[in-house]
């Protein structure tokens, strides 16, 4: 039988750990215009949108492998620095507003004492730049970013958040867009919920082991408001 997605009355949850980019933040055109403009500047061929939404969500070094499987250590580290530059610091590229429903969704969990965290393929420039813009920094007791672990699938930042909070895999919900964060947490023993407004359509998200699946933040939070009701 399936865990339930949310049990709180008993206690059972006690920390969900979101995902950054295309989870919280609603920054993947960004992250393809930068892409697409770190190839142009350093001289690579640059490659279209699907193929880039298909690595979204992999650190950066890991993506750029992906992406030219003939790169070298030092062409992967002259695209990722073109690549932080534009994304840090570019005025031209497009905006990236947090999903309609974070606040709501995050301060019902926070109010029913269930921890949050953030395990993200960001730099922890980027996070921390995030998290100062968007006020968010707070909620969370422990944030792991992609240049201090190892890239998604490792289980690696999962693993990090979850000792932070000390809290077990069973009692933990890995929440995220892409089939690395599901990957992720099925190599950590943790439950994962896809949500589809991100950068992967459902069946792959579902093919690669989700709880659940909701398109957005408002449905995941009437999702855990119904599973507490069913307690
Ligand atoms: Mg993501």
């Amino acid at each position: 039988m399936m865990p339930p997605l949310l049990p709180p009355v008993n206690g059972q949850l006690r920390l969900v750990v979101f995902d950054w980019d295309g989870t919280l933040m609603d920054s993947p055109r960004r992250i393809i215009h930068c892409l697409q403009r770190a190839a142009v500047e350093i001289g690579a061929p640059v490659r279209d949108e699907a193929a880039l939404r298909n690595i979204i969500g992999l650190g950066v070094q890991a993506a750029v492998r992906e992406l030219y499987p003939d790169a070298d250590d030092h062409f992967v580290e002259r695209f990722a620095t073109a690549y932080r530059a534009c994304y840090l610091e570019a005025e031209d590229a497009p905006e990236t507003p947090l999903f309609a429903g974070v606040a709501a969704l995050l301060d019902w969990l926070e109010a029913r004492e269930v921890l949050l965290a953030v395990a993200t393929s960001k730099s922890r420039r980027g996070l921390d730049q995030a998290l100062e813009a968007t006020g968010l920094g707070g909620y969370f007791v422990a944030t792991a970013t992609g240049d201090e672990h190892a890239s998604k699938p490792n289980p690696s930042m999962l693993e990090y958040v979850m000792a932070r909070a000390g809290v077990e895999p069973v009692r933990t919900r890995m929440v995220g867009d892409s089939v690395y964060d599901l990957e992720m947490a099925r190599h950590a023993g943790v439950p994962a919920v896809g949500v589809t407004h991100g950068v992967h359509p459902p069946q792959r998200l579902e093919s690669a082991g989700a709880l659940a699946l909701l398109p957005d933040l408002d449905a995941l939070l009437e999702a855990f408001r119904q599973a507490e009701g069913d307690n």
